[in-house]
């Protein structure tokens, strides 16, 4: 049957219960919108007489029903390089509203998981144009150098989950769009609200990705669209003319996973297909944790099945001397040979940018 990304009921936009919006942020012409936006949708936005966020939640509901309304620091707002995924990364927000188990800012922000959004996007963007061209990933992948220099903007969030509120996806979007020379601005989602970004004038300077996994792993996912909605979304953004990728994580292999992926890429491939020029990348991440993020995981979801078990797992050290638990060596080479094996079957034409 073809797939139908019309018959796709989008999911449920996310409410926050509480916004916290410091008076630096509502000095911002974006931030008194975020604001707006928010008390629209029904949240109980609290305009506070200074920029000292205090007694936030810290019990882990409240928390992710809380978002916060801040400035960013210009300790913030510098870019970092960000191997293997761009050459450089920036922040939007910092927080999700979602509940995945294996959530990969578990433990990287510090404090209750709350949201912030940063209401200075004018100040953030300015950051970027100096960068141009000094990418490390790109000026070393010649695969990677037609893209010209990447800015990566999820690393700490998903802008497409909150954007209905910051607007600050879309700003970025026209802000690479207007810009003349070889830039691509990176984003990764699980949400499938993409409706308000189909018009912008993206230039193809933004690659959307699309976060999918197979039905098993997705299990451990919560507050998010399901596959099908979020493979209607990435069809009609290649329809629109976007970039598209596909951040297939965290790889994990349960049973009957082979199979599964497999279905996955066969069910991406369907979405995309008649999509005239989606220019397809692929990202293959696999499972992985530390000591901190389980142990903050943990205390997130106390019941969850996801293993986290370090006697099944080969221990690495990163390059900034910390511990994380992955895939011993031939489970990773399994998992790799089986996931590059249907990316090539099912998605021929797609540039698998790296394993990890
Ligand atoms: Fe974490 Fe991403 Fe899930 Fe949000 S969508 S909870 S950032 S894994």
């Amino acid at each position: 049957m073809p797939f139908d990304a019309a018959a796709i009921r989008p999911a449920r936009l996310w409410v926050p219960k509480r916004v916290l919006a410091t008076a630096a942020a509502l000095s911002w012409p974006d931030g008194e919108a975020m604001a707006e936006r928010a008390a629209a949708l029904g949240a109980d936005v609290v305009r506070l007489k200074g920029d000292r966020l205090t007694g936030l939640p810290e019990v882990y509901a409240d928390a992710k029903s809380t978002l916060a309304l801040v400035v960013a620091p210009p300790s913030r707002r510098r870019p970092q390089p960000i191997p293997p995924s761009a050459d450089w990364r920036f922040d939007l927000a910092t927080g999700c509203p979602a509940h995945c188990q294996y959530c990969y800012l578990a433990g990287s922000l510090a404090g209750p998981p709350i949201v912030r959004a940063f209401a200075n996007l004018p100040e953030i963007l300015a950051e970027l144009p100096p960068l141009l061209g000094q990418g490390r990933v790109t000026s070393r992948d010649p695969g990677r150098a037609a893209e010209g220099t990447t800015f990566e903007a999820s690393c700490y969030t998903d802008p497409l989950g909150i954007e209905h509120i910051t607007g600050a996806l879309g700003q970025a979007i026209r802000f690479f769009g207007a810009w003349d020379e070889a830039v691509q601005l990176r984003v990764t989602t699980k949400y499938d609200g993409v409706a308000p970004l189909l018009g912008l004038p993206h230039g193809r300077r933004t690659r959307l990705r699309f976060s999918v996994n197979a039905r098993a792993a997705a299990r451990f996912e919560g507050g998010v669209p399901r596959m099908a909605n979020r493979l209607g979304a990435m069809r009609v953004a290649a329809l629109a003319g976007y970039r598209i990728g596909l951040t297939v994580a965290p790889i994990m292999p349960l049973p009957g996973w082979r199979d599964e992926y497999d279905r996955l890429l066969a069910d991406c491939a369907e979405a995309l297909a008649g999509a005239p020029d989606p220019d397809l990348t692929v990202e293959l991440i696999t499972h992985r944790f530390t000591p901190n993020s389980k142990q903050v995981l943990q205390g997130w979801y106390p019941g969850s099945a996801l293993e986290m078990d370090e006697t099944a797992r080969a221990r690495r050290t990163t390059k900034f001397g910390g511990v994380k638990h992955v895939f011993p060596r031939e489970l990773m080479a399994g998992l790799r040979s089986a996931l590059e094996a249907s990316v090539a079957r099912h998605l021929p034409a797609a540039r698998v940018l790296y394993w990890t």
